[in-house]
C-alpha cells in the first residue's frame, strides 16, 4: 500500500494544462509521471456532481448528487456540501472502513463526515452564511479552529472566500497535515483556477495569479507529502467564455408561470421551472399539459444562444430523467441571469471540443514522462482503490 494523497485543479482543462507545464513545480512533476490527456470529464459538468463522479467512481444518476445546488431558485438554493448527499460508496468511506486514515481538505460534499479524521470541508461562498462557523459545524471541528489560528494569516481571504488567497489556506492546512498527520490518503480541491476564470474569462496574462497560485501550492503539496506518497492531480471539468448570460425563468414569469418579487423566486401553482446550470438547463414541467410543455420547448429552441436539445441518454446520466427536457447552450452563452457577472463558465455537455480535462499520477508502479490520451474521470476511483491497496 503507498498513501495517497489527490489534488484536484478545479476548471483546468486538459488544453490549459498545458499551459500549467510552462510553471516550475508542474513541470517537473509531469516529468515524473505517468499523465492521462484528453480525458472525459461527467456530465452535469459542474463541479460537486463531477467531485460525486470522481469519489465513487458512478455517473450523477448512480450518485444521486446532480447539481452543485438545489434545482430552484438557483442563486438562493443551498449548496450540497453534505456527505450525505452523495449515495453509495466514497473512496474515502472504504479508506476508512479499510482501517486508513483519511484527511480531506476542502473536498466537495464531505461535510458532517463520520468517516474522515481531519475533515475541513469546503462551504461555497453564500449569502447570510458565516463561513467559518459553517466550516466548524460541518468539519472536525478542534482541528478547523487549530487551522485557522496556526494558519491565521490567510484568514481574511477565508472568510470572503477570495482567490488566490483561499488556495493559500487550503494548501497551507493540507501541508500541515501531510507533515503532521500523514494520513493514508489525503483529497485537497484548489478552486483559484476557477474562481478568476469565473471573473476573468480565459485572457491568460489575467489568469497569471491563478497559475502561479496552482503550481505552487503543488510545490508546497508535494515536498510536504514526501517522496514516498504517491501523487495524483486531476481536473473537474474545463471552461469557456461567456458574453451572454440567458434566464428562461423570466419567460416563465413573463407567461405568469413564476413569480419573482425582489430577487426572490416563487414558483406558480404548476409548480414549473427551468433548473439553470450554466452551460445547459432543465425544464422541470410540474402539472404543466403537454401542449404547454410544447409551446415552452419551441419558445427555447428558437431563443438567442441555444445550441441543442440534450439527449436522452445525456439526461439519464446526468440523473435528470425527470425532467421534460434538457437544452445545451452555444459557446459564448449560458443559462442563469444571476451569474452575470461571469466571464466564464461550464456546465456544457461533453463534446464540446476543447472541454477534456487531465489526470496523471506520480508514485511506484506509474512510469515517469508517460503521456496517455483518452480514459475518463471515472477511472479515478477504482485508481486510488488499486493505489491504496483497498477492496472497490
Ligand atoms: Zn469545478
Amino acid at each position: 500500500m503507498s498513501r495517497l494523497l489527490i489534488i484536484s485543479l478545479d476548471a483546468v482543462s486538459s488544453d490549459e494544462f498545458d499551459h500549467l507545464c510552462t510553471y516550475p513545480n508542474t513541470k517537473a512533476f509531469v516529468k515524473d509521471a505517468s499523465m492521462n490527456l484528453s480525458v472525459q470529464s461527467v456530465f452535469l459538468s459542474n463541479t460537486y456532481p463531477v467531485h460525486a463522479s470522481i469519489s465513487t467512481g458512478k455517473m450523477p444518476r448512480e450518485h444521486g448528487l446532480t447539481s452543485n445546488t438545489e434545482a430552484f431558485p438557483h442563486h438562493l438554493a443551498k449548496w450540497k456540501i453534505k456527505e450525505s448527499d452523495i449515495k453509495g460508496k466514497t473512496i474515502w468511506q472504504a479508506a476508512a472502513r479499510a482501517g486508513l486514515s483519511v484527511a480531506t481538505v476542502f473536498w466537495p460534499s464531505t461535510g458532517g463526515s463520520k468517516h474522515i479524521r481531519y475533515n475541513i470541508p469546503e462551504i461555497p461562498f453564500m449569502r447570510n452564511t458565516n463561513l467559518p462557523l459553517a466550516y466548524l459545524k460541518e468539519g472536525h471541528s478542534a482541528l478547523v479552529l487549530r487551522m485557522m489560528i496556526r494558519h491565521s494569516r490567510h484568514l481574511a481571504k477565508v472568510v470572503k472566500a477570495l482567490q488566490p488567497g483561499l488556495d493559500s489556506f487550503i494548501t497551507a492546512c493540507a501541508a500541515d497535515l501531510l507533515e503532521h498527520k500523514k494520513p493514508d490518503l489525503t483529497m485537497v480541491h484548489l478552486t483559484a483556477y476557477d474562481t478568476l476564470r469565473h471573473k476573468y474569462g480565459g485572457d491568460k496574462q489575467k489568469l497569471k495569479a491563478a497559475y502561479r497560485s496552482l503550481d505552487r501550492s503543488l510545490g508546497i503539496l508535494r515536498k510536504a507529502a514526501g517522496e514516498d506518497v504517491t501523487i495524483l492531480i486531476l481536473s473537474d471539468h474545463g471552461q469557456f467564455d461567456v458574453h451572454t448570460a440567458i434566464s428562461p425563468n423570466e419567460w416563465l414569469r413573463e407567461r405568469g408561470l413564476l413569480h419573482k418579487k425582489g430577487r426572490e423566486w416563487k414558483k406558480g401553482a404548476s409548480g414549473c421551472f427551468f433548473e439553470c446550470c450554466a452551460g445547459s438547463a432543465f425544464f422541470h414541467s410540474g402539472s404543466l399539459r403537454l401542449n404547454q410543455v410544447a409551446e415552452i420547448k419551441e419558445l427555447v429552441e428558437q431563443s438567442e444562444g441555444f445550441a441543442r436539445f440534450l439527449t436522452p441518454e445525456e439526461r439519464t446520466l446526468a440523473g435528470k430523467q425527470n425532467t421534460a427536457f434538457g437544452f445545451a447552450a452555444k459557446k459564448g452563452y449560458m443559462y442563469g441571469a444571476e451569474k452575470k457577472g461571469d466571464c466564464s463558465n461550464h456546465g456544457y455537455p461533453l463534446d464540446y471540443p476543447g472541454y477534456e480535462v487531465f489526470y496523471g499520477v506520480k508514485g511506484e508502479g506509474f512510469l515517469p514522462e508517460e503521456k496517455r490520451c483518452g480514459g475518463s474521470l471515472l477511472d479515478i476511483a477504482p485508481l486510488a482503490a488499486k493505489i491504496l491497496k483497498i477492496d472497490w
